[in-house]
C-alpha cells in the first residue's frame, strides 16, 4: 500500500501529542482518547508558491482531480495517493455576492457573500469531507462504512460509499431527520437503522459498533473528513480574488466545519500563503446551544490545548441530570454533545471567534429572507444570517466588513420546514399560495 509519507495523525492534546501513521484507522487517540489531527511535513509537500497558482487548474478541468473543488487543492491535504482519491465532482459551489440581502440587513451592499454548499452532489457541504474520508477508506482497504446522522452525513456517505464500492450503514434517531435527507440515503442504497433515541445516542452507538465490527466511521470525528472541509475556505478566498474576508459565519452542530475552517486558516497563515486570518462566528440554535454556553457563559477556551475538561464533564453531567434533549427546527444542528468541541475552541482562538445562539423563529425568518434574495437553504444554514443580524446590531460586525456566510445545505433538503413557514400567515416573510376560484377574471384580479 502506498501511503503519502508526509502526512501523519497526531493527538490534539499537547500533553499527549502521540502520532500515528495515516494507514491506521483511528477515531480517537488510542493513548488518551482525545481527537486526532492530520499533520503534514510541509517541507516534503510540493506546495504552490502562491494560492493563485491553484487557479491554473481551471484550465485542466477534464482531469477529475482538477475538476473537484476539494482535490484541486490536493497539496494542502496530501494524505493519500491520487489513485485512492474518490471524487464525484464535489465542490462546484459558488460564492454569491448578495447585494439585496446585504442592504436589507443594513450592510454596505457589496459586503455580503453567501457560499452555497447546497450545490454539492448530495446537496450539502458534507460532500467536501466525505470525498476525503472515502479516499482514506479506499487507501486503507476498508469495505464497510457507517455514520450517525441528522441527515446530511448519511445522504453524503451513501452516495460516496456507492461510488467506491463500500457498504454503508446509517444510524438515525427517532423522528429527527428531514425527509429530503432520509429519502437520499434510502435511494442511494444505504442500510438505515433508526434507533430509539436522539442524535447523541446514535453517535455513542455507532462508535461502539464501528469499534467492534471494524467498520469505517465517517462522522466528523474522522480527522480525514475535516481535511476535505478545509477547502470550503479555499474556495471562498479564491472567489474573492484570493483575498481573505473579514468574517466567516457558519452554523455549529457537531462543530466539524468550524474546526476545519480554523485548521485551514492556521495552516495557510503558518505557510505564509495568507497574511491575515478572518474572524469566525459560529451560530448555534438556541435549542442546541452547548457551544454557546461553554464559550460565553462558562468561558472555556482552547488555552494552548489545555482545555478545562472537568468543566465540560460537569456541563454534560448537568444535561444528563436534567434529562435535557436538544430541540430545534434546524435538525442538522440539533446536537448537544458536539464531538469536535475542543477543536472548535481551537478554531475560535485562531480566528478570534464569537459564538451565539438564535431561536427557531429567527432561523426561519432568515431562511425566508435568503430565499427571497435568490438562494434557498435549509434551516440550519439560515442560522448564519439570523446570527449575523445580532452581530451587526451590537457592532461586532461592522457594516463595511466583508462577510462570508456558509449556506451548508440545499433548500430542498427540508421542504416541510419551508412549506410550513410560508403556509402560516402572520410570519414576517411568509408567502402563502393565494386561493382562487376556477375563473379567469378572478385569477387575473389576484395577480400583482
Ligand atoms: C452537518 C450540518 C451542519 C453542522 O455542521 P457541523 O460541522 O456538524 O457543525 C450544519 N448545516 C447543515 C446543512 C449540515 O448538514
Ligand atoms: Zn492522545
Amino acid at each position: 500500500m502506498s501511503v503519502q509519507s508526509s502526512a501523519y495523525q497526531r493527538c490534539i492534546n499537547p500533553q499527549c501529542a502521540a502520532t500515528f501513521g495515516c494507514d491506521e484507522v483511528l477515531f480517537e487517540c488510542p493513548a488518551c482518547g482525545d481527537l486526532l489531527d492530520i499533520c503534514y511535513n510541509w517541507d516534503t509537500v510540493p506546495l504552490p508558491e502562491r494560492l493563485m497558482d491553484f487557479s491554473t487548474r481551471w484550465a485542466t478541468r477534464n482531469d477529475r482531480l482538477d475538476f473537484s473543488g476539494v482535490w484541486r487543492f490536493r497539496e494542502l491535504l496530501d494524505f493519500c495517493p491520487d489513485t485512492a482519491k474518490v471524487s464525484i465532482g464535489e465542490g462546484q459551489t459558488v460564492l454569491q455576492q448578495n447585494c439585496g440581502l446585504a442592504a436589507e440587513l443594513g450592510m454596505h451592499p457589496t459586503r455580503l457573500f453567501l457560499q452555497y454548499e447546497g450545490l454539492n452532489p448530495s446537496g450539502s457541504f458534507k460532500d467536501n469531507g466525505m470525498t476525503a474520508a472515502f479516499s482514506h477508506a479506499t487507501m486503507v482497504g476498508a469495505t464497510a462504512s457507517a455514520c450517525a446522522s441528522t441527515g446530511n452525513t448519511s445522504a453524503s456517505m451513501a452516495l460516496y460509499a456507492h461510488s467506491c464500492g463500500l457498504k454503508a450503514t446509517v444510524f438515525i434517531g427517532q423522528g429527527k431527520i428531514a425527509f429530503g435527507k432520509l429519502s437520499q440515503s434510502m435511494d442511494y442504497g444505504a442500510q438505515t437503522i433508526q434507533i430509539d433515541g436522539d442524535f447523541d445516542d446514535c453517535m455513542r452507538q455507532v462508535q461502539d459498533v464501528c469499534r467492534q465490527m471494524k467498520i469505517y466511521l465517517v462522522n466528523s470525528l474522522n480527522p480525514f473528513r475535516l481535511e476535505g472541509q478545509k477547502t470550503i475556505m479555499l474556495r471562498i478566498i479564491e472567489q474573492l480574488g484570493w483575498d481573505v474576508p473579514d468574517w466567516i459565519v457558519v452554523p455549529g452542530g457537531n462543530l466539524g466545519n468550524s474546526s476545519a475552517f480554523g485548521k485551514a486558516f492556521m495552516e495557510l497563515k503558518a505557510l505564509g500563503l495568507i497574511d491575515r486570518v478572518p474572524r469566525l462566528a459560529v451560530i448555534n440554535a438556541s435549542g442546541a446551544n452547548t457551544l454557546t454556553e461553554i464559550y460565553n457563559d462558562k468561558k472555556l477556551r482552547w488555552n494552548g490545548g489545555n482545555v478545562d475538561e472537568a468543566a465540560i464533564a460537569a456541563y454534560y453531567k448537568g444535561l444528563d441530570a436534567s434529562g435535557y434533549r436538544p430541540h430545534t427546527i434546524a435538525s442538522a444542528i440539533e446536537i448537544s454533545r458536539p464531538v469536535n468541541l475542543k477543536k472548535c475552541l481551537r478554531a475560535l482562538e485562531v480566528c478570534d471567534g464569537v459564538v451565539l445562539a438564535v431561536t427557531d423563529e429567527e432561523i426561519l425568518d432568515a431562511k425566508a429572507q435568503i430565499g427571497k434574495y435568490g438562494l434557498g437553504c435549509e434551516p440550519a444554514s439560515a442560522a448564519t444570517i439570523a446570527g449575523l443580524k445580532y452581530l451587526l446590531a451590537d457592532g461586532t460586525v461592522g457594516k463595511d466588513d466583508r462577510v462570508a456566510c456558509v449556506l451548508t445545505g440545499h433548500v430542498l433538503k427540508d421542504p416541510n420546514a419551508t412549506v410550513e413557514y410560508h403556509s402560516r400567515m402572520g410570519r414576517e416573510y411568509s408567502n402563502p399560495p393565494l386561493q382562487a376560484a376556477n375563473d379567469l377574471d378572478k385569477i387575473i384580479a389576484l395577480i400583482k
